[in-house]
């Protein structure tokens, strides 16, 4: 599942697109809310959850990934 952005908090600092290393934000304007262009990139890594300075984003994790993590 693709990052969810809140767009009320979102501050459009661009911290997500910089650190995402997959093309889900790809078109993004500087100084605008991200846009999700490509949510089937998603790696699920959180690098954008953990970089966002006002905790504006949210992963959905599929259930077979939050499965293969289980101990
Ligand atoms: S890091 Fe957070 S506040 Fe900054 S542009 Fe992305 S969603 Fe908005």
């Amino acid at each position: 599942m693709p990052p969810i952005i809140n767009k009320e908090m979102c501050i459009s600092c661009g911290k997500c697109y910089d650190v995402c290393p997959h093309d889900v934000f790809y078109n993004s304007v500087e100084g605008e809310v991200p846009v999700v262009s490509y949510p089937e990139e998603c790696w699920h890594e959180a690098a954008c959850v953990a970089e966002c300075p006002v905790g504006a984003i949210k992963l959905r994790t599929p259930l077979q990934m939050m499965i293969s993590y289980m101990e």
